[in-house]
């Protein structure tokens, strides 16, 4: 009998290092392949090309009973403008596949799109391409971004330093809670329809959920403030799960203060509505689309007041130690993983 072994015992991060140890690049202007936010292309000019893709799928990152097509079709772009702005980079073009099935209309279609021009108009990309196919159930979306960073510019995962300063832009967490929300009032619907959803004051947290907003305005601010990030990634998997790539990859630990976690109110409000801890949702939640990223403490002067920036904590050269400094003073390790 042939061998078989069930994803489940690598999980998201053991499969892609699999995939990973498979692939040997060739190309001379193959600068960066797997391991970051976007591979990284010489372009034989002063600039690098970007190149990352991310999926949406049905059932898996959707759920159409209460996301409306349109910000979908904005949350598709983001996403993926996410991952340049997480390269320092600027985003340019991008290319658009779609699977459906005959459950929707050509109406639903264009309000897909008209989301994703949105988002194209508010990020200054092309749509310039995809491809499109039936799908037996449910729709499959993937945007693949083109980007481009000044070499000396760019930031990558493996490159923080001890002693340097552990940023985050904007807040954290409010993804999830919107989510379990959103999950909550959709249990409540299918039980009675005559309810009507209750999302009065939660307009924060939901749009988190269902229109996350690409950094890009901090990519230009550190620019015009003259500071050049020592690493950086987006936070597409929750805190945790995105520091612990930064220390492994940059060969470092952190230390990271329960009480500098930006977490906005209206995430206090749904955490204690649905006994739901802030924290592990800023942690572990996901889907925030913020940006993680480090800097030389020489920076502090020039990033200390931008209100879109927290300094939550510092790097360190104790790599095992990944660890979080809690309000009653007690460490505890930051653990995490990806999809099971
Ligand atoms: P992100 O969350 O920034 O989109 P991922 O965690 O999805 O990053 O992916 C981490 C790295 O693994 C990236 O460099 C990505 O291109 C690569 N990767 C993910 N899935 C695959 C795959 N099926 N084949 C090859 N590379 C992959
Ligand atoms: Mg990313």
């Amino acid at each position: 009998m042939e061998a078989r072994t069930e994803i489940s015992s690598l999980g998201e991060f053991g499969l892609i290092k699999r995939i990973n140890q498979g692939i040997k690049n060739t190309l001379p202007d193959t600068i960066k392949g797997i391991g970051d936010d976007a591979a990284v292309i010489d372009l034989g000019t002063e600039e690098y090309g970007l190149l990352s893709s991310d999926m949406l799928m049905e059932g898996v990152h959707f759920d159409l009973t209460f996301f409306p097509l349109k910000h979908l079709g904005y949350k598709a772009i983001s996403i993926n403008v996410s991952d340049i702005a997480a390269m320092n980079g600027t985003p340019r073009q991008v290319t658009v596949n779609l699977a459906l099935s005959n459950r929707f209309s050509v109406e639903a279609i264009d309000e897909l799109y008209e989301g994703m021009k949105t988002a194209c108009a508010d990020f200054n990309v092309d749509l310039v391409g995809g491809d499109t196919s039936s799908s037996l159930s449910g729709l499959f979306i993937s945007v693949s971004v083109f980007g481009k960073v000044q070499k000396d510019k760019i930031a990558y995962r493996n490159t923080a330093k001890p002693h340097d300063l552990l940023c985050v832009t904007g807040d954290l967490g409010g993804a999830y809670m919107g989510l379990q929300l959103l999950e909550r009032e959709k249990q409540v619907f299918l039980a009675d329809p005559n309810m009507q959803p209750d999302l009065e004051g939660k307009d924060y947290v939901i749009q988190r959920q269902l229109r996350p907003e690409a950094r890009m305005d901090v990519v230009y601010e550190l620019a015009e403030a003259g500071v050049l990030p020592t690493s950086m990634i987006d936070v597409s998997d929750g805190l945790a799960s995105d520091l612990l790539h930064i220390c492994a990859q940059s060969g470092v630990g952190a230390i990271v203060f329960e009480d500098k976690l930006p977490i906005d109110d209206q995430t206090y409000l749904a955490g204690t509505e649905l006994n739901l801890s802030p924290i592990t949702a800023a942690m572990n939640g996901g889907e925030d689309y913020e940006l993680l990223f480090t800097v030389s403490q020489q920076a502090y002067d020039l990033i200390k007041n931008n209100p879109k920036i927290s300094v939550i904590g510092y790097i360190t050269d104790k790599k095992e130690e990944i660890m979080l400094h809690t309000q009653q003073d007690s460490r505890v390790p930051i653990t995490a993983q990806g999809w099971s």
